[in-house]
C-alpha cells in the first residue's frame, strides 16, 4: 500500500520556541491517522504546514507525491481541511454554504445540483437546506462543514478537532461517516482529544509539546509501550489511595480512572501486595484486579515518562 501522506522532521519554530520538533509519520492511502495531544503540542501547526498556510522552518512533506511547501496548485484540489472553528457562514442558509464552497471549488452548476443532494444524504440534512445554519444544533454544523470541506471530492482529508463540543451520538454519525470516506480510498488525518475516538484510527500518533512520543496501530501501543502491568483499584478513599500509591517505588503511577483508580506498577507485583499496603494505611479496599492497559494508561504512561526524562536532564 502506498503512502499518500508522509511528513519528514517536519519542525516549525516561532522565534526561540519550537512547537513542531522534527515530526516524522506517514499515512497510507485509504487510512484514518488519529493525531493525538494535549493543547498546545503543535497538532494545528503540523496542520497548517501541510495546507501550505505556514512554511516548516526545517524538515519535508508530501502529499500524492507533492511536495507540501513547493507543489501548492497541484495539491489544492487534492486536500478538503474542515478547520477547529468549522468555518461556515452562520447567517446564510445549508445550501448557501455548499453553493459558497462548491463556487470556490469551480464545482460545475449541473454537477452541483447531484453533489448538494449527495452531501444532505451523507449529513443527514436533507429537508433543511433552506434553514440558517446559525439555527443548527452542533451536531448537523458539523456534518454540514464536513459535506463543505469535501465538496470537490478530495483524496485527503485534514480534521481538526472536528468533533470538539459535539454530543456522543452525533460524534457516531459523524464517525461513520469518516470510516465511509475511508472505505472510499479517501486518507485522513483527525485531531481528537477522545481515546474512543483514537481507537477507531487505523493508527495513531501522540504528539507531546512538539515531539511525537509514539505511534502506532492502538492495538499495538495497548500492547508494547506499557513496561508494567495495571491494577484497577476500587477503594473507599480514592485521593488518599493515589497518594500512598504514589509514595510506593514500586508503583510507577496512579490516577484516576473512571469510578477508581489506576495504577501502573512495575512487572511482577501482586495484587495482594497493593491491597495489603492499602489497607494497612487504613484505606478500605473492594476490588483489585489487573486490566490491560487502556489507550489512556498508555498516553499517562509515555507523558510520565517525558517528564522524567525531563528532569533527568
Ligand atoms: P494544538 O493544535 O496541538 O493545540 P497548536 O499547533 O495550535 O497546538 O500550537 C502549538 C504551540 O505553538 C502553542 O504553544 C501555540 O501557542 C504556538 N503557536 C502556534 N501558532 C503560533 C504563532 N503563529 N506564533 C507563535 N506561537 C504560535
Ligand atoms: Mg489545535
Amino acid at each position: 500500500m502506498e503512502n499518500a501522506i508522509e511528513i519528514r522532521n517536519l519542525t516549525k519554530t516561532f522565534g526561540d520556541f519550537t512547537a513542531v520538533n522534527h515530526v516524522s509519520f506517514n499515512v497510507k492511502k485509504g487510512q484514518v491517522f488519529g493525531f493525538l495531544g494535549p493543547n498546545g503540542s503543535g497538532k494545528t501547526t503540523v496542520i497548517r504546514m501541510i495546507l501550505g498556510l505556514i512554511n516548516p522552518t526545517s524538515g519535508s512533506g508530501s502529499i500524492l507525491g507533492f511536495d507540501i511547501a513547493g507543489d501548492r496548485e497541484k495539491l489544492r484540489n487534492s486536500i478538503g481541511y474542515m478547520s477547529q472553528k468549522f468555518s461556515l457562514y452562520e447567517e446564510l442558509t445549508v445550501e448557501e454554504n455548499l453553493d459558497f464552497y462548491g463556487g470556490v471549488y469551480c464545482i460545475p452548476h449541473n454537477r452541483m445540483k447531484e453533489k448538494k443532494k449527495e452531501i444532505l444524504k451523507m449529513a443527514d440534512l436533507s429537508g433543511r437546506e433552506k434553514m440558517i445554519v446559525s439555527n443548527l444544533s452542533g451536531g448537523w454544523k458539523q456534518r454540514l462543514a464536513l459535506g463543505c470541506s469535501i465538496i470537490h471530492e478530495p483524496d485527503i482529508l485534514l480534521l481538526d478537532e472536528p468533533t470538539g463540543g459535539v454530543d456522543p451520538i452525533a460524534r457516531r454519525q459523524f464517525w461513520d461517516i469518516i470510516y465511509n470516506l475511508s472505505k472510499m480510498g479517501v486518507t485522513i488525518l483527525v485531531t481528537t482529544h477522545y481515546m474512543d475516538e483514537a481507537e477507531h484510527c487505523s493508527s495513531i500518533g501522540f504528539l507531546y509539546y512538539g515531539n511525537m512520543l509514539s505511534m502506532d496501530t492502538p492495538n499495538n501501543m495497548k500492547e508494547n509501550v506499557i513496561d508494567g502491568d495495571i491494577f484497577e483499584i476500587k477503594a473507599d478513599e480514592p485521593l488518599k489511595s493515589i497518594e500512598l500509591l504514589k509514595k510506593k517505588n514500586w508503583v510507577k503511577d496512579a490516577s484516576v480512572y473512571g469510578a477508581g483508580i489506576h495504577a501502573m506498577t512495575e512487572k511482577g507485583e501482586m495484587p495482594y501486595d497493593l491491597e495489603h499496603y492499602l489497607v494497612q494505611n487504613g484505606v478500605a479496599v473492594q476490588s483489585i484486579r489487573k486490566v490491560k492497559p487502556s489507550l489512556e494508561d498508555v498516553f499517562v504512561f509515555l507523558v510520565e515518562k517525558e517528564k522524567r526524562k525531563g528532569v533527568m536532564n
